[in-house]
């Protein structure tokens, strides 16, 4: 049987995205995991490396065209 695994969204502030994101001290530049198909990927601001991560991603901001602000 297939098996959603759905949260209430009530108790759901955001959702935990695979993210990578840069080293660089200052650059909060950073890409979607699903987003990259080289791994490990390079940031898209500067260029450096990237390292893996997760980043909360509220709900709401899902449609917003920022992706850098934090
Ligand atoms: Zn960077």
């Amino acid at each position: 049987m297939y098996y959603l695994r759905k949260k209430p969204l009530l108790d759901l502030p955001g959702e935990l995205t695979a993210i990578w994101s840069c080293i660089k001290d200052g650059c909060n530049g950073w890409t979607r995991d699903n987003f990259v198909f080289i791994r490990p990927a390079t940031c898209i601001q500067c260029g450096n490396p990237t390292e893996k991560s997760e980043k909360m991603q509220s709900n709401v901001d899902n449609t917003s065209p920022d992706q850098t602000k934090w």
